[in-house]
């Protein structure tokens, strides 16, 4: 049993998520007053995949809040995950669990919710994430004063009153606008309930205000409502979020440790595309201090490290590792194989969603984290998936999707989430005819998807269109017959469902001297006539006096005739068939009725269809 204190707590850990120019890369830089998002813009980018902040500097940062602040600082610190973006919040992950403690869901206060940002409360709520909305760029409000890192509440205070009226303004939007995704929110410092309103935290990252109020209720929400999930445990908990290839140490991951001890030389076990990697860990690295200075190590080696950290390692064999696996340690009592499996449980639980039927579509993603978040989606919007894969798609992808265009020709559609398609297996998609979707919004890969569905279903509709036979059935006006045979023209009443042009018509005759059932079909309705006027349709009630019916049989037929095949009092039926009520389900359903289908059992009977 893992040994837990609630002296020994660990740091949280903390996710930006929103939409893409919100100001996520600036909010983080702005708590680390360094100058990542311009160094990002001149190719440098962050290679370990966090920013630890102890809690010491979480004191002097929030100093300026005076009495509004948390009254102990009881976590060690925050440890804030530095690629913002779903990415790494789907790959923090455990047994399909996240490890985020909180997230920040930043949010352009000039431009209220945008599409990414409902991704991110989509997979927030999947993973029963807590969050609290940083509202951002209150700069730019018109005419605001800014106050460099002041608290909100103090530079709100000191605005204008139009800036204040504004302010309140958007505020009020964004509540709408979350109100709409079943969200209540409120402004943190007006927040009384915290378990039923998010909390809105305005910021700027760029002149900093807002700042400490965001980390001062970062650590007091964290530590006064997750105190149990933040109790230390000896036990290791611990995550892939990247793979990566350094030069000089190969392929090393970068790993969020969110409990027990990582050592130097430790058997680690990871999920790996091709099976489970068992490897040795031959150095854990953190970044150098101050690497502007351009020290020659870009890294420092530790012997051990202890959570919570981003760390990342280099080892061999970790070039088909999967981002967002677990990663665990291979001790002197532990079973190999158990861990093994262990570790590729996670992928095999996935290919738990693949239909049963073997029908679906293709679906592939960068990560594990981002298949797991697309797989929900896929299930909670009825999306029926045949095969998965991780990482970029190649030709053997494209051929496994193939499988589908004899099978069912709507799901021969690859939905690619956040991954490169390499040109060989883009040209063999094109030239197979398999659709591939590529985006890195969810949403968006569904919306193509229902698009191209809804096309092809209207193309199968057109084609089938003439093998449909809706059910009705006639019954002929009192001596009104105008041409005996071929055409047959006839004046009818629909006496149940509605008849259209292109109706193939029957009636059911008992031999005199068999007694058998012989179903005569008279032929197709080629024009449908009421005052005059030429319908395609005629529904149960319609026609008054009834219409005029044209009926033609097909070259092969033998011509059928009034008296001797057909009389006045006969019933004329729809000649349905087994295939014709098998197209009506597949492509027409949305145009029969309930009494439409209890019609079809009738005349099935009738016509002795099984
Ligand atoms: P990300 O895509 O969410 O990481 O957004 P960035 O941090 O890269 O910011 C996008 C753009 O918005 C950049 O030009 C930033 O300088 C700008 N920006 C970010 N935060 C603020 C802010 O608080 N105020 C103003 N005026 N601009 C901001």
């Amino acid at each position: 049993m893992a040994a837990r204190s609630k002296d020994d707590l660990r740091s949280p850990i903390c996710c930006i998520l929103g939409h893409v120019d919100t100001g996520k890369t600036k909010l983080l830089d702005k708590i680390r007053q360094t100058n990542v998002q311009e160094g990002e813009a001149g190719g440098i980018t962050q290679q370990i995949g966090a920013t630890y902040f102890p809690a010491d500097a979480i004191v002097k940062k929030t100093a300026v809040l005076g009495p509004d602040r948390a009254e102990e600082v009881k976590v060690p610190g925050l440890l804030v995950i530095d690629t913002p973006g779903h990415e790494s919040f789907t790959n923090l992950r455990t047994r399909g669990s996240s490890l985020c403690n909180i997230a920040i869901l930043v949010v352009d206060i000039m431009h209220g919710l945008e599409p990414q940002t409902l991704e991110s409360i989509r997979l927030l709520r999947d993973r029963k994430t807590p969050f609290i909305v940083a509202l951002n760029k209150i700069d730019r409000l018109f005419d605001w004063k800014a106050i460099p890192d002041n608290s909100f509440q103090d530079s709100l205070a000191k605005q204008k009153p139009s800036v204040q009226d504004e302010f309140q303004r958007r505020v009020e939007q964004t509540q709408v606008a979350f109100a709409e995704q079943g969200l209540n929110s409120t402004l943190y410092y007006k927040n009384k309930n915290f378990a039923k309103y998010v909390s809105l935290v305005p910021t700027s990252a760029h002149t900093g205000e807002g700042i400490p109020d965001m980390l001062n209720l970062l650590v007091n929400l964290t530590q006064s409502r997750m105190s149990d999930k933040l109790m230390y445990i000896t036990e290791l908990e611990c995550t892939v979020l990247e793979v990566k290839v350094i030069e000089g140490l190969g392929t090393t991951i970068d790993v969020v440790l969110v409990n027990g001890w990582l050592h130097e030389g430790d058997k680690i076990v990871v999920c790996g595309l091709n099976g489970p990697i068992v490897t040795q860990v031959r150095a854990l690295l953190t970044p150098q201090p101050m690497r502007e200075l351009r020290i020659k190590s870009q890294y420092v080696h530790h012997k051990s490290v202890k959570a919570a950290l981003g760390v990342k390692i280099s080892a061999p064999d970790l070039e088909k590792a999967i981002a967002g696996s677990r990663l665990l340690v291979c001790g002197p009592d532990d079973d190999e194989e158990d861990l093994k499996e262990e570790v590729m449980s996670d992928l095999t639980n996935l290919m738990s969603s693949i239909d049963r039927s073997g029908h679906g579509v293709w679906v592939q993603a960068s990560t594990l984290g981002a298949l797991e978040a697309l797989l929900e989606f896929l299930k909670t919007s009825k999306i029926p998936v045949s095969g998965i894969n991780i990482g970029p798609v190649h030709r053997k992808d494209v051929v496994k999707a193939s499988v589908m265009l004899e099978k069912a020709r709507e799901y021969a559609v690859m939905l690619c989430f956040d991954v490169k398609v390499d040109k060989e297996a883009e040209e063999m998609a094109e030239e197979l005819g398999i659709r591939v979707f590529t985006a890195d919004i969810i949403y968006h890969l569904f919306d193509r998807y229902v698009e191209y569905n809804a096309a092809i279903t209207e193309q199968k509709r057109k084609d089938q269109a003439p093998s449909a036979v809706f059910p009705c059935v006639l019954k002929m006006v009192p001596g009104a017959i105008f041409n005996k045979k071929d055409p047959i023209i006839i004046g009818v009443d629909v006496v149940e469902g509605a008849l259209r042009v292109g109706t193939p018509i029957c009636v059911v005759k008992t031999n005199s001297e068999t007694g058998a059932r012989e179903i005569n079909t008279l032929g197709k309705v080629t024009s449908i006539e009421m005052n005059h006027k030429s319908i395609d349709i005629v529904k149960k009630g319609q026609a008054g006096g009834g219409v005029a019916i044209k009926i033609e049989c097909a070259v092969y037929e033998t011509p059928k005739t009034y008296g001797r095949h057909f009389e006045e009092t006969d019933e004329f039926y729809s000649k349905i068939t087994r295939q014709s009520i098998d197209v009506l389900k597949q492509s027409f359903r949305n145009d029969m009725s309930k009494e439409d289908w209890a019609l079809i059992v009738k005349l099935k009977k009738t016509l002795g269809v099984d």
